[in-house]
């Protein structure tokens, strides 16, 4: 038995270290226990979102971007760079510097703010104990007042395609191809994969996209959904919908080797050929051999650990929190659950407030949300006003040749009040904050309306779409405001 402490934190992934560090900030005696070790054997703080997850993704989207743009895009400038190459191990180290960068910050925010950091598996037992067996293989119990779970999630594998070398890989594998596949597959068409699909599309892979459902990302908006998949199409992102893969396998021809994939659709059984297949068929909850039978922890039936709003578990003073828990498995979601129950635990009443938590696929353009969408209010029947705006009537989009996609705003139509608001487009993430805000005031429609916005800025379609949902858009003649 050794050292006692105010809070145990399993898991240091963005909803784990962020607990974390507010408990250590409110004064309470804590630990947080993390077992990832990287592929050099190197215990790493910052879970999935900084090694494997958000970071590198959007390092790697954010390179392929400014290639396919000096590639492509830069002539409409003037800008001759038709020579322009990618050094794709370059590309891959910067990637990595920028992971090793947050992860090591995270170790250093943890002596600042007073967090005691210790690197092993960990598992929960009756009266809030906590078993760690660290990296030495070494069993030590700690003792916990209240503790604090997040411990995340992986990808899901099915049996049709098991991941085979750096032929047939996850997420995690994806990120770290070593050269552009020429014929790239994926498995799935949810906001990872067609992330990672951006990425090598953009760097010249040919890649075609296998989706089990008839809708296209059927939680967007429809009218942005709509836009999203046109726009996909338009970047040569092959999206085959109604196709379900039923097996795969991985064939030699001399060193080159190719995987033959298997799928139903409309049609009947058909074939495929790819030289890579990610399979990005979602995530699940990391919660086997995580809680004794005696730790008064219950899970759900899909094994997500069951929690109320306030993510309070069965038992007394443990709670779970981030991608281990209901809810969109979201790194800012994870980390206001993680800073909720931190300010819980010091005795305050922070909550959360769970409709208004934004969603994006950073592809370009971005795709970026939060509230309701128009098919959710369709269904329950909620009276709603709808008001868009283009951004090719934006003059500060027109000058950076971003031209693509729209705002959508939508706001209730008796009170006004902002319901959602939908946007492909130029710093989409952005701009959806902007509406976050709003929301989080109780703001309506003609608050948006009434407030300035700098000229010139993309940020002014979100103005337009709010003046628009009354009619009332400066920049585009204006229909009769759309009600549901
Ligand atoms: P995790 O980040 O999974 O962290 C959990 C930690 O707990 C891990 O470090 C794990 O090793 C540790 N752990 C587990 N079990 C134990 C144990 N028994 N003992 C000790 N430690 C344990 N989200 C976004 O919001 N924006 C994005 O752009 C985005 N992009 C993504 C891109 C990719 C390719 C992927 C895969 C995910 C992306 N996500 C994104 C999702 C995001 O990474 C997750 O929602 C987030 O990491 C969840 O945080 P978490 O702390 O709950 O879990
Ligand atoms: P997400 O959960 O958003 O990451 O998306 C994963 C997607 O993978 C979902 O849209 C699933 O329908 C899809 N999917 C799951 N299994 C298969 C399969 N065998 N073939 C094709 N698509 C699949």
């Amino acid at each position: 038995m050794s050292e006692d402490y105010q809070v145990i934190v399993i898991g240091a992934g963005p909803a784990g270290y962020v607990a974390a560090i507010r408990c250590a900030q409110l004064g309470l005696k804590t630990v947080c226990i993390e077992k990832w070790v990287d592929d050099k054997g190197e215990s790493k703080l910052g879970g999935t979102c900084l090694n494997v997850g958000c970071i590198p993704s959007k390092a790697l989207l954010d390179s392929s971007h400014k290639y396919v743009d000096a590639k492509k895009d830069f002539a409409i400038h003037g800008i001759n760079s038709e020579s322009v190459t990618i050094d794709i191990k370059k590309m891959l180290a910067r990637k990595d510097k920028i992971v090793s960068q947050l992860t090591g910050g995270i170790t250093g925010l943890f002596k600042s703010n007073g967090v005691n950091s210790i690197f092993g598996t960990a598992k929960l037992l009756a009266n809030k104990q906590v078993e760690v067996i660290n990296t030495a293989g070494e069993q030590t119990i700690y003792q916990g007042e209240h503790i604090i779970i997040a411990a995340g999630s992986v990808p899901i594998a099915i049996p049709p395609a098991p991941l085979v070398d750096d032929i047939i890989v996850d997420s995690t594998g994806a990120l770290e191809f070593s050269s552009v596949p020429e014929r790239l597959g994926i498995i799935g068409a949810g906001v990872i994969g067609l992330e990672l699909g951006s990425v090598w599309a953009r760097l010249g892979a040919e890649v075609t996209v296998l989706e089990a459902l008839d809708d296209f990302l059927p939680a967007v908006d429809m009218t942005i959904a709509k836009e999203t998949k046109k726009v996909f199409k338009q970047q040569g992102l092959d999206i085959r919908l109604g196709t379900r893969v039923t097996a795969t396998e991985v064939t030699s021809n001399g060193a080159n080797r190719q995987v033959i994939v298997e799928y139903s659709d409309a049609k009947g059984t058909q074939q495929a050929n790819f030289d890579r297949l990610i399979v990005c068929v979602g995530r699940r909850p990391l919660s086997e051999n995580l809680l004794a039978p005696d730790s008064g922890v219950n899970l759900d039936e899909r094994g997500f650990v069951f929690v109320n709003e306030q993510c309070e578990t069965d038992a007394r003073d443990i709670y779970a929190v981030g991608d281990i828990v209901r809810g969109p498995m979201l790194a800012h979601k994870g980390s206001e659950e993680g800073v909720m129950v931190a300010e819980r635990i010091a005795g305050m009443q922070t909550q959360i407030n769970y409709d208004n938590i934004p969603g994006v696929i950073y592809t370009h353009p971005e795709i970026a949300w939060v509230g309701k969408t128009e098919q959710e209010l369709k269904a329950t029947g909620h009276d709603y006003k709808v008001g868009s705006f283009p951004f090719a009537a934006s003059g500060r989009a027109l000058a950076a040749n971003e031209t693509t996609g729209m705002v959508k705003m939508i706001a209730d139509a008796q009170t006004d009040r902002i319901l959602g608001c939908h946007i492909i487009g130029p710093s989409a993430a952005d701009l959806v904050q902007q509406v976050v805000i709003a929301i989080e005031f109780g703001a309506s429609s003609e608050d948006l309306a009434l407030t300035v916005f700098s000229h010139p800025t993309v940020s002014e379609a979100v103005h337009e779409a709010a003046l628009a949902v009354s009619g009332h858009a400066i920049h585009i003649a204006n229909k009769r405001p759309r009600k549901g």
